[in-house]
């Protein structure tokens, strides 16, 4: 289990939860703290975790931060140098990577050369660089212990079946709140609209995500990278209440499956307690009141991230990291009222047909791909 954890992303989403974790279970020291720009809550965190490091990648909002702690024994960092710093800490035996975004492929990296146990949220690494990661964990032996809901689940069904074949994922999906629309129908939705996921409460680019499906695109990816299967092993069924996690199903049949109420917390105190199991209040399924379970198929035709996705992942090279890149940019976009909400998967779309594939690329190959992807609709859609 983790004694000494170094935390990216901890002001989001993943973060607070996980800090929330180690507030009540005060048996894991904090030694590193590292964010983008919000100084407040870093600073509040700062004060409550005593770590020995932060960073705040936003050099101004690092600044600003250094004054405000000045008072504290903590060394203040900034920028994708202070990112690598956190993630390498030498005090820390455990690195959550919960930043979002391809902002977070070097710091997993280095975390693992420094042969950090690795609990991984950040799920847009493994889409575009899990080719490089994988290898890099098993050359390292370094745990890589899926902090995604689903891949948790997956996990957790895996763990005593190690010695057996898996014939299929079957991954679950709550299709996100304009689940039952047409796309006729989901093209004038807003960020507002778009920001209301029914069963979980997360950071905006993975709700936005969730309401296009890209999310559900990238975890296919995520779960052919972690469990090493090819993709016509993975299936995706729709489970609109999120009771049932994900499911293996075995080759003789029987399908094993982890089920619960939907709380991240879940997830995230497995990884840094695995191989334990430790006590989480909140409730708990009444199979009484639930009486049955939902199940549908993904309507690909008003949702067409998905079988992009398939289509990214089957190619490979850098395909991936262009589906995953063309969509950080087009969710910006939209939550800045730029484009609209089916804009969103046309812009994909686009942006793969046009794409000249790179096979096997290194990490130089990866970041220059979305640099130069990002630069180029930004010229063409002026911003
Ligand atoms: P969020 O937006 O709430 O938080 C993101 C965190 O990353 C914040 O702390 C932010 O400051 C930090 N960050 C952003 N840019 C940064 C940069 N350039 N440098 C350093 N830090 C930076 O997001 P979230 O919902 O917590 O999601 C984090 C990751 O976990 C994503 O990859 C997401 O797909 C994945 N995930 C989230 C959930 C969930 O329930 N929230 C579930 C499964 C997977
Ligand atoms: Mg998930």
């Amino acid at each position: 289990m983790t004694k000494n954890l170094s935390l990216l992303g901890s002001t989001g989403s993943i973060g607070t939860q996980t800090l929330e974790i180690i507030r009540n279970n005060k048996d894991i020291a904090v030694s590193a703290l590292a964010a983008g720009s919000n100084v407040r809550l870093m600073e509040a965190q700062i004060r409550e975790f005593g770590p020995a490091l932060a960073c705040l990648y936003d050099e101004a909002a690092a600044a600003d931060l250094k004054v405000r702690v000045a008072d504290l024994n903590v060394r203040v960092v900034s920028g994708m140098d202070g990112l690598l710093e956190a993630a390498t800490l030498a005090q820390a035996d455990t690195v959550l990577g919960a930043i979002v975004g391809m902002v977070g492929i070097r710091p997993v990296m280095a975390a693992i050369e420094a042969k950090k146990k690795l609990a991984l949220a950040n799920k847009e690494t493994l889409v575009t660089a899990g080719h490089l990661i994988m290898p890099l964990a098993a050359q390292n032996g370094v745990a890589l212990l899926p902090v995604d809901s689903e891949h948790s689940a997956i996990f957790q069904v895996l763990e005593g079946n190690r010695h057996n074949a898996v014939s299929r994922i079957l991954l679950t999906a709550s299709g996100g709140p304009f689940r039952g629309l047409t796309r006729a129908q989901t093209k004038d939705k807003t960020a507002a609209d778009a920001l209301k996921h029914p069963n979980w409460s997360m950071g905006q680019k993975i709700t936005i995500d969730s309401a296009t499906m890209v999310n559900k695109g990238l975890e296919v990816m995520e779960a052919r990278w972690l469990f090493d299967v090819s993709y016509d092993a993975i299936e995706v069924v729709v489970q609109p209440k999120s009771v049932i996690h994900s499911m293996v199903e075995y080759e003789d049949g029987a399908v094993l499956a982890q089920l619960g109420t939907p709380d991240m917390k879940l997830p995230i105190a497995y990884a840094l307690y695995y191989p334990e199991r430790r006590p989480l209040p909140g409730p708990r399924l009444d199979f009484k009141t639930l009486r049955q379970i939902e199940l549908d198929e993904p309507d690909n035709e008003a949702f067409p991230a998905l079988p992009l996705a398939y289509r990214a992942g089957r190619r490979g090279g850098t395909m991936p990291t262009v589906y995953n890149a063309a969509n950080e940019w087009a969710v910006a976009a939209f939550l800045r009222g730029e484009i609209g909400f089916n804009d969103i998967t046309d812009i994909i779309a686009a942006c793969m047909d046009r794409h000249t594939v790179t096979e096997n690329p290194s990490l130089d190959d990866i970041l220059t791909v979305e640099r130069e992807l990002s630069a180029s609709l930004k010229k063409k859609r002026g911003h």
